[in-house]
């Protein structure tokens, strides 16, 4: 194909999704990085003196041209996947890998980049600039710069796989999650469920021309089964197809078995780190965080766990007393606890869930979340129409400051449908860059699963759904806000892993007030806003089961830090031989021994949370600890906002978190609001 036929490679401004086909794209990858290999060895060798202008600028250009290419193939890939996409997508991966490490291992540009670390301009330059340059050193030796000529080839080609095997892990689970359904006749087994779940499995249903209800593993449909469903058996056959997933067992038993992968993966990331001199992952993990050492990592979690596992106990058997005093349950399974724990809090506080979601609305959450944010940071968002898109769901929107200047632009795509991964995320589609006189706006894709519009209704949000989108809306703030010109440190980029939580927790926390709940909330038919009752229960009933919520987080990033630290490919390691262990020290629920959680544990085996799932619990520290200023000053204190906009969001990654946190707070972060917010201490 032509390069100029390609709209991958003609690309200015947003991505021209309607146009972009699945055999654009490995052209499109393979010219670019032929051409930026050229252009690196065409630098090297035309220059003795190596400057900012000569070669880490047309550095960060080449960089951000591929990002922009890659960007909506991976999106695409995310949210509309096709065999066809999938299979082109995992062709450019070992390309990308070898690229990636190529750059990373050639010793002439690192020696370029270490010549311009010791020389004169470099203490003339501004902070992100000398940031930039600081990381790329450190990421030329992550790389293996430093390592003898075999030993680099090996590193090579282990990126290279775990890139593969990374992707797979993720199909498998798509394909697992996507391939299991349950068609219902008998209206009466549908019985506790509420009308909103069952108007959902009979539009999917229609959708799939089939009679009766169809209920799948995609989140909504899921989490609703496993709360209100009366029957037991129902509850654990749902149970036992999600937690089962592309795994050895269940009802597609060995058919998308992510064990081998799991395997591979643990052994070659064990294998990568002790090339470039660790003794484990972790360390390797730690060398780009905030977390200064595993044993502070693994210190900060137990402390936690011992703060929290009496409460979870506590909240256990609370639930226990009930099920069996006052549902005749004799014993509880993995499948009874969401359903017993919600006619817990319904007695308790009185409030469900499905109450709340009539005066959520998705478009007056939106709006109200816009005005939250406008009140704090004082910007101005509105839709924009005829964008083109990958989907008819999707929503686009630009955000302007004071002074009506273009901040960024983001696409909304809200809804849970076949093809489409799981869970809800924020993703960089453009990036803040400026070029002479020409600055370039940054864009953002946010992704939720939530429950569709059913039938004439707008979609109606839960609260949960509501916290969901507060939090990547965080996330995505922190990308569009940013005031840093380059992109390799600009919004979310170049941020430890492990501060990148602060600002989307801490938008969490508006979903919680009344004075915001006003703006956000508003009756689908009347339009009248959260009644103060419903909220006060609301308020009550935040901390239900904070202690077994806690755990179970705990038990997630121990696991995940302890399975990266320990693991051992000589010794037929017992992947859940090592979760029941960490379960027996932090987690009040036992599941059954067909549960096989870990795999479908993308986070850490597909995503960038590998020995680092801890980031979630690190970050809320921050982000409690920065909305405890808030709650000294008041919600909506805009000096208090201007504040956190200027010292936190515009920032991004050209300064050390700790740092900003500091000149944000006026001092080092504590962990009192977190134990506060979580309801545990007195
Ligand atoms: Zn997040």
């Amino acid at each position: 194909m032509n390069t100029e036929d390609n709209p991958l490679l003609s690309m200015s401004g947003l991505p021209p999704f309607s146009r972009l086909r699945p055999e654009h794209v490995v052209p499109a990858i393979e010219h670019i990085i032929a051409d930026n290999l050229k252009q690196v060895d065409t630098m090297l060798a035309a220059n003795s003196h190596y400057t900012w202008e000569n070669l880490v600028q047309p550095l960060e250009d080449m960089d951000e041209r591929l990002d922009r290419v890659w960007s909506p193939v991976s999106h695409m890939n995310s949210v509309v996947n096709t065999e066809a996409l999938r299979e082109t997508h995992n062709d450019c991966l070992p390309k990308l890998s070898h690229y990636g490490t190529a750059m990373g291992q050639n010793v002439t540009l690192f020696n370029a980049y270490r010549s311009i670390a010791d020389s004169d301009e470099y203490q003339k330059m501004d902070i992100a600039q000398k940031k930039i340059i600081d990381n790329a050193l450190r990421d030329f030796h992550l790389s293996g710069v430093d390592l003898p000529e075999d030993k680099k080839a090996r590193f090579k080609t282990i990126q290279e796989e775990l890139s593969n095997l990374t992707s797979k892990y993720e199909n498998n689970l798509l394909d697992a999650t996507n391939t299991w359904q349950k068609i219902i006749t008998d209206e009466a087994v549908l019985s506790g469920l509420p009308e909103s779940a069952r108007a959902l499995a009979k539009q999917t249903a229609e959708q799939k021309e089939i009679d009766g209800w169809v209920f799948n593993l995609e989140f909504p449909s899921y989490i609703a089964v496993m709360t209100y469903a009366d029957d037991q058996t129902l509850r654990k056959e749902v149970y036992t197809a999600y937690a089962t997933r592309a795994s050895d067992q269940g009802p597609h038993a060995k058919q998308w078995d992510n064990s081998p992968l799991m395997e591979d993966i643990l052994r070659l990331r064990q294998e990568s780190a002790q090339l470039l001199g660790f003794d484990n992952y972790p360390q390797r993990s730690l060398a780009t965080k905030m977390a200064a050492t595993t044993t502070q990592v693994l210190d900060f979690l137990n402390d936690l766990a011992v703060r929290s596992l009496p409460i979870a106990k506590k909240d256990y058997n609370e639930l226990e007393t009930f099920a069996r005093d006052e549902c005749n349950a004799t014993m509880l399974d993995t499948w009874d606890i969401a359903y017993y724990s919600e006619k817990l809090r319904q007695k308790k506080y009185n409030i469900t869930q499905e109450e709340l979601k009539p005066y959520f609305p998705d478009d007056h959450v939106i709006g109200g979340m816009f005005k939250v944010v406008g009140r704090l940071y004082g910007i101005t968002i509105k839709a924009v129409e005829g964008i083109d898109t990958w989907h008819d769901d999707v929503r686009f929107y630009e955000i302007r400051d004071n002074k009506n200047e273009l901040c960024g632009q983001f696409y909304l795509d809200l809804y849970a449908r076949p093809h489409k991964r799981g869970g809800a995320w924020m993703d960089e589609c453009i990036s803040r860059q400026r070029r002479g006189q020409e600055l370039q706006t940054p864009v953002a894709y946010l992704t939720c699963n939530f429950s569709p519009p059913i039938g004439d209704d707008p979609a109606l949000l839960t609260h949960d759904e509501v916290v969901t989108l507060f939090h990547e809306f965080g996330h995505g703030l922190h990308h569009m806000l940013t005031k840093i010109d380059y992109p390799a440190v600009a919004g979310t980029s170049g941020v430890a892993w492990d501060a990148v939580e602060l600002p989307s927790q801490f938008m969490e926390n508006w979903c919680w007030q009344r004075e915001a709940l006003d703006l956000i909330s508003g009756h689908y038919q009347t339009g009248k806003p959260l009644p103060q009752d419903m909220y006060e229960k609301l308020l009550a009933a935040r901390n239900f089961q904070a202690g077994m919520q806690m755990v179970r987080q705990l038990e997630f990033a121990l696991f995940d830090f302890r399975l990266h630290m320990e693991y051992d490919p000589d010794d037929k390691f017992d992947i859940y031989g090592l979760l029941d262990e960490i379960r027996d020290q932090v987690a009040v629920i036992k599941p059954p021994s067909f549960n096989r959680f870990a795999h479908g544990f993308s986070h850490i085996f597909a995503g960038g949370y590998a020995a680092g799932y801890y980031s979630y619990k690190w970050a809320e520290v921050l982000s409690a600890d920065a909305f405890s200023k808030f709650e000294e000053k008041g919600i909506f204190d805009s000096e208090t906002g201007k504040h956190f906009l200027q010292t936190i969001l515009e920032q991004g990654g050209s300064r050390e978190p700790m740092e900003l946190f500091v000149e944000f707070r006026g001092r080092e972060p504590t962990i009192d609001a977190l134990l506060r917010h979580n309801g545990l201490v007195a």
